[in-house]
């Protein structure tokens, strides 16, 4: 076959990108199919509404090694966002407002004890699964947890809310093992938790850190092949394009979201335990909206009740005349992202008077090459399913960040799986390491 390399990589996010570096510095010749016209994935870098703006991944931290060693490699740093000087909050049926100081110590102690058992139960945030009881554990769903700590009511909303928010997805089913795998990276401490996920963004955007990724590593770059089917045999892998073309390889790395190998096609099929943990996937299935509002503005953030199309609001940019908010809501269903009439009958809840300009978002749910934001996992996932997504099938290595041992659903995730990736694929064809 004329298309011919030693490794194939499907998708260019982080995962990918990171697993092609790594193995073409092994001296293989790596090709990596792309779906989409760019690389990134789930990070993209666009320009709306007047500045670049990250429609997706978007907040990194020195708590999330992998990631911030990337950063430091390439000599990329990090934008502070200016600190947030007021808080209103939507709880118990009423609008509170105070200051920021206020809304987290009403989140403090009971995320305190929410978490309490993160370092007994995950002891080692990058071997999740080494506390035999996890297993019990991994049965009880976030909803459950937050009944069993018999909340006042304002804390009762704000911290169904506030997992709501971290999930991007309704609480019901949500694995409780999640929630404190989150604490465990984040040093069993909540507010260094909530600080990575919100505070700092890279330096000229997550495109300068994926392209610097790419610049580095000596591959074969294939934009719009989407990928429909992979074959293997004793011989090799291929993957077939959907306009037929085929590449062969002696090996692949699938990068895939999880609700996005569902629709591609595997000959042999995948394991029953891969198959079925697609199939249930996960509950990350929200939304991520950009507004500009009108005027000038205090830098504020706003939570709302946890079924509200948008629960959380963050003022990212202050200009003269304008402020760009971000915000979050745990049902892409609910926020259509170019409607700006709808933001602005939200954002009233909190702050009667102000004015919606414009909006930007992308619906990451209705994307054929996503199907979901990020990975937030039900209750079973961890201790039924990650073990054997991250077992090799033959010749075919799954990597991604919904695969990832430690910060998985963050670019974090995606980087250490794609190293974990490349590595277990050059141990199994005898490359040295
Ligand atoms: C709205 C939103 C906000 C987020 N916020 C943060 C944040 O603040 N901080 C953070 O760390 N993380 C955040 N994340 C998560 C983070 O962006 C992802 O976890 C990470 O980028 C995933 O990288 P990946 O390589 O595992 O997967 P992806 O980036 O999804 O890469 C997979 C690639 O495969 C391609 N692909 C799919 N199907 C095919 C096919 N059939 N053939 C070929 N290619 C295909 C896709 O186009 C994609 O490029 C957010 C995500 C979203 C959506």
């Amino acid at each position: 076959m004329q298309n011919t390399s030693d490794i194939l990589v499907v998708g260019a996010g982080f995962a990918g990108l990171v697993a092609a570096r790594e193995l073409s510095r092994k001296g293989l010749s790596v090709r990596i199919l792309e779906a989409r016209d760019r690389t990134a994935g789930r990070t993209w870098l666009e320009p709306r509404m007047g500045r670049s703006l990250e429609l997706g991944g978007t907040w990194v931290h020195w708590s999330q090694p992998h990631v911030w060693a990337e950063l430091t490699r390439y000599g990329i740093g990090v934008v502070t966002a200016p600190d947030v000087e007021k808080a209103y909050w939507h709880a118990d049926g009423r609008l509170h407002e105070g200051s920021p100081e206020e809304l987290m110590m009403l989140l403090d102690g009971p995320n305190r004890d929410f978490l309490a058992p993160s370092r007994q139960l995950v002891p080692l945030p990058y071997e999740p699964l080494t506390n035999p009881a996890i297993k019990e554990a991994d049965q009880l769903t976030v909803a459950e947890k937050i009944d069993d700590l018999e909340l006042e009511p304002v804390s009762d909303d704000l911290m169904r809310s506030f997992w709501a928010l971290n999930f991007n997805g309704p609480i019901d089913d949500a694995a409780y093992t999640q929630a404190l795998r989150w604490a465990a990276a984040a040093f069993h401490e909540w507010p260094i938790m909530f600080e990575t996920c919100a505070t700092y963004k890279v330096q000229g955007g997550t495109a300068a850190l994926a392209q610097a990724i790419l610049d580095d590593a000596d591959v074969d770059l294939c934009l719009g092949a989407a990928v429909a089917e992979v074959r293997q045999d004793a011989e090799g892998v291929v993957a077939v394009v959907r306009d037929g073309s085929e590449y062969a390889a002696k090996a692949m790395v699938v990068t895939l979201p999880l609700h996005a190998l569902n629709s591609v096609r595997f000959d042999p099929e995948l394991s029953p335990g891969k198959r079925e943990a697609a199939q249930r996937g996960q509950l990350g299935l929200g939304a991520k909206l950009w507004i500009k509002v009108k005027g000038r503005h205090e830098r504020f953030v706003a939570m709302g009740p946890q079924d509200w199309p948008l629960n959380f609001v963050q003022a990212e940019y202050l200009d003269a005349e304008s402020a760009t908010l971000v915000a979050f809501g745990p049902d892409a269903g609910a926020v259509d992202v170019d409607d700006a009439a709808a933001a602005q009958m939200i954002l009233r809840r909190w702050i009667p008077d102000l004015e919606v300009l414009e909006v930007a978002g992308h619906n990451w749910v209705e994307d054929e090459f996503a199907h979901e934001t990020w990975a937030m996992h039900r209750v079973g996932y961890l201790s039924e399913s990650l073990a054997e997504l991250q077992r090799s099938e033959g010749r075919i290595f799954l990597a991604g960040s919904d695969y990832a041992s430690g910060w998985g659903g963050f670019i974090d995730g995606a980087i250490e799986s794609g190293f974990t990736a490349a590595r277990a694929m050059a141990e199994q064809f005898g490359i040295r390491p």
